[in-house]
């Protein structure tokens, strides 16, 4: 009788336990062993936020399965077949003698450990800023189960009250949330001069920036933290431009990729961290595998094939099929990321996939971009919400590069539209044409993201001359005389403006009667609440013979700096 296959996995959150319990669906007479250091496996890291806001009571349920069964080792090997080996830490891997070195954390006991195929998923470890002070009491990484624990509970018992975030990325965006709706004081330090720097460009983290200070909470951009001061715990932050008074600091700057045991057994890694795979998810060493936040990926899209480490849970799992898959000898290869990501910052939603705007320059890439902004459903229904979205894409080739997506609207399901059409190197005409549903409480007629696509080919086809909003702060800042044309109704234009004396307020409607009031010898720059008028009063001013005029992409809603309002 041939022997059973031996598997060993390293790692038992998200990439571990997905494949342990795919390769046992497959091969069900596979031994296979899971190895943790921790004591607790299989748990929902991204649901910690929500556990700190207070939208579940228990921690443990992020361990638990929709219907309630904790997932322990013993859940594993009844129901799954598997074996967990928790508080147990690989120490290293014998590639060649096929073993890997374990240790009992609670006996110290050290034992070696045969494969036939090995998984490592060690994951990443929050980076620690080397900076005084951040080994205080009252500091946290929110990474595992026990940090959300501790943090709630010290919150309540030592009745914690001033926040200080450090690090504006996705992670402590949600803690934002989180703390304030908890009652706290929240200060968001970060060392980049916008929120979410690796996520969004400028002018879109601008928006979400807005609306996180609309909330209450205070930014601190462009700072760097240069200690954590106080006598045991936390009493304030020093960044290089103030103190910040804090009983309390998260600390969310990034992740590194664990690839240590990858590193001292001789596999090909990255130099900047994380270990090297191919499309099965194999590193250098063909019978060992790795998958999520310890390996590099790939981003896919058409024009370049640049490798990324973005470290998310939704890869985590892929791979972890993936390399089931592989083992089982079943051959769907891992094709890598566009690096999409979605978060909720309080009433927004916040997303990206594929390339940004700033990265595109620095890839020294032809590109064209649009800001478009409207309602994610037709106004006339109670629940329809404004969105924001910018895309990128080729000029050469016309093919979408890049979408970020902010706003109250819906907002996901136009980002995984835009993730699916670069992941198959959609065009921007292909997305204008994608038979997507409609019916008043999903979409408009025409589907935001369709409409974007719709408006980038318009520029692209020199028929709409749009001008990105910082790009209209600028020329605002240089022109004295540039002519601000509010196209918008008298009834919006007291409700609602611009807060600038050349603002000049004529109504789409009134545009053609009044047009000898605008000279031709002076930029326009045209805006409406949305700019679908603003656009349509550039048409207008074009066959009428003046051609310095452009429009404001996305209007007012669009607008990231201030605004006058009536209230
Ligand atoms: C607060 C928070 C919110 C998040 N939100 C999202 C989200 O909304 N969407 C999303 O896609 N992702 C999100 N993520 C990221 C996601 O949780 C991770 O990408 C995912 O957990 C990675 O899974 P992994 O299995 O690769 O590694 P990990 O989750 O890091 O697990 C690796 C495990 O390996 C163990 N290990 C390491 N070395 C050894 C060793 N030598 N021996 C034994 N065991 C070892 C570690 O103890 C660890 O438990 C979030 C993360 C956090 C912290």
């Amino acid at each position: 009788m041939a022997s059973r296959l031996r598997v060993l996995v390293i790692g038992g959150v998200a990439c571990g336990p997905k494949t342990a319990s795919r390769l046992k669906r497959l091969l069900p007479d596979a031994d296979v062993t899971m190895i943790e250091k921790g004591a607790i496996v299989s748990y929902g890291a991204c649901g910690l936020p929500y556990y700190v806001e207070g939208l579940f009571p228990d921690v443990n349920m992020l361990t638990e399965t929709p219907v309630g069964v904790s997932r322990t080792p013993i859940f594993f090997e009844k129901a799954k077949g598997f074996r967990v080996l928790t508080r147990t830490e690989a120490l290293r891997i014998d590639s060649r003698g096929k073993t890997i070195r374990v240790r009992d954390l609670d006996t110290h006991g050290e034992n070696d450990m045969p494969y036939d195929k090995l998984v490592i998923a060690t994951g990443g470890s929050p980076l620690r800023p080397p900076i005084d002070g951040i080994d205080l009491n009252n500091v946290w990484y929110v990474r595992e189960l026990q940090d959300a624990a501790s943090l709630v509970e010290s919150i309540e018992k030592l009745g914690l009250r001033k926040a200080v975030l450090i690090g504006a990325g996705y992670i402590n965006m949600e803690m934002a949330e989180a703390l304030v709706k908890k009652g706290l004081d929240v200060t968001v330090v970060e060392m980049f001069d916008q929120i979410m720097p690796q996520f969004l460009d400028p002018d879109m983290a601008m928006l979400v920036q807005k609306h996180l200070q609309a909330k209450g909470v205070r930014l601190a951009l462009g700072e760097a933290v240069t200690a954590i001061t106080g006598n045991g715990k936390v009493e304030s932050i020093k960044t290089d431009k103030q103190a910040i008074p804090a009983d309390l600091a998260i600390v969310a700057v990034g992740v590194r990729p664990n690839d240590r045991l990858a590193r001292d057994a001789g596999l090909l890694c990255a130099p900047k961290g994380g270990i090297v795979i191919n499309s099965y998810c194999q590193t250098s060493d063909p019978h060992i595998y790795a998958g999520g936040d310890c390996v590099v990926n790939h981003y896919v899209h058409p024009i370049t094939g640049a490798p990324l480490y973005v470290p998310l849970g939704s890869t985590a799992n892929k791979h972890g099929r993936t390399i089931a898959n592989h083992i089982a000898g079943l051959t769907s290869p891992f094709c890598g990321i566009t690096g999409t990501g979605v978060c909720k910052v309080f009433d927004f939603t916040v997303g990206r996939t594929g390339m940004s705007e700033r990265l595109a320059q620095e890839l020294n890439l032809d590109v064209e971009t649009a800001v478009w902004s409207g309602p994610d459903m037709p106004h006339y229904l109670p629940g329809s919400k404004p969105l924001i979205i910018k895309m990128v894409a080729s000029k050469r080739y016309r093919k979408l590069l890049g979408v970020q997506i902010v706003g109250m609207g819906d907002g996901s399901k136009r980002l995984d539209v835009a993730a699916s059409a670069i992941f198959f190197g959609a065009t921007l005409d292909q997305i204008g044409a994608i038979d997507l549903g409609y019916a008043p409480p999903y979409s408009p007629p025409i589907d935001p993201l369709a409409t974007t696509a719709h408006v980038l080919l318009n520029k692209m086809n020199g028929i709409a001359k749009g001008i990105p909003p910082l790009a209209a702060k600028q020329i605002m800042d240089q022109q004295k005389d540039v002519i601000l044309l509010d196209v918008r109704t008298p009834k919006e234009y007291d409700e609602m403006r611009l807060p600038d004396d050349r603002v000049v307020h004529i109504p789409l409607g009134a545009l053609r009667e009044r047009i000898q009031d605008l000279p031709k010898d002076r930029d326009i720059l045209a805006f409406c609440k949305v700019s679908m008028r603003g656009y349509e009063a550039q048409r207008i001013l074009n066959a009428a013979g003046f051609e310095r005029v452009w429009f404001i992409e996305g209007g007012l809603v669009a607008w990231p700096f201030n605004v006058w309002t009536k209230n």
